[in-house]
C-alpha cells in the first residue's frame, strides 16, 4: 500500500546520530558516510515498524521464535511433552517481528504436538480409571 512507501526521518544508525564516525577521523574527517554527516536517514514507515518492533523483544525471545520457525522433524521430536506445551503457549504470544509465529508452529511443530496430545490424553484417562 502507498501508505508504507512513505518514508520517515529516524536517526543514522551508523553514528547514532552523531554524525561522525569514531576511529574514522582520517576518512573524511570522520564524517558519517550512512547519513552525510546529517545525524538522519530516510527510510519506509515500514522498515521503521519493523525495526522498532525487532527491537522491542528479549534476545531469548528471538532466540525461541526463530527456533519455532525453523524447527526440523528430529528436533521437535526430541522435545518433551511439557517443553512442546511451551512452544505452544509462546507462539501464541504476539511477538513483535514474528507475525507467523503461530503459523510456523503450526507447520513445523503442531503435527508432532497434536500426536503427543492424543497419548498424553490416553494416558491421563487411563490413570483415572485406575
Ligand atoms: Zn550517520
Amino acid at each position: 500500500m502507498a501508505n508504507n512507501d512513505r518514508t520517515v526521518k529516524v536517526i543514522c544508525g551508523r553514528c547514532d546520530g552523531t554524525k561522525q564516525i569514531a576511529g574514522f577521523r582520517h576518512v573524511s574527517n570522520g564524517d558519517c558516510f550512512a547519513c552525510n554527516a546529517t545525524g538522519y536517514v530516510l527510510i519506509t514507515e515500514r522498515e521503521n515498524a519493523r525495526r522498532e518492533a525487532t527491537h522491542d523483544i528479549t534476545e531469548s525471545q528471538r532466540i525461541r521464535a526463530e527456533w519455532i520457525s525453523n524447527a526440523t522433524l528430529t528436533q521437535v521430536e526430541s522435545l518433551s511433552w511439557k517443553q512442546l506445551v511451551n512452544t505452544q503457549a509462546f507462539s501464541l504470544w504476539p511477538i513483535a517481528g514474528y507475525p507467523n509465529l503461530h503459523a510456523d508452529w503450526q507447520k513445523n511443530i503442531g503435527p508432532t504436538f497434536y500426536k503427543m496430545q492424543d497419548i498424553e490424553h490416553s494416558t491421563l484417562y487411563s490413570g483415572k480409571e485406575g
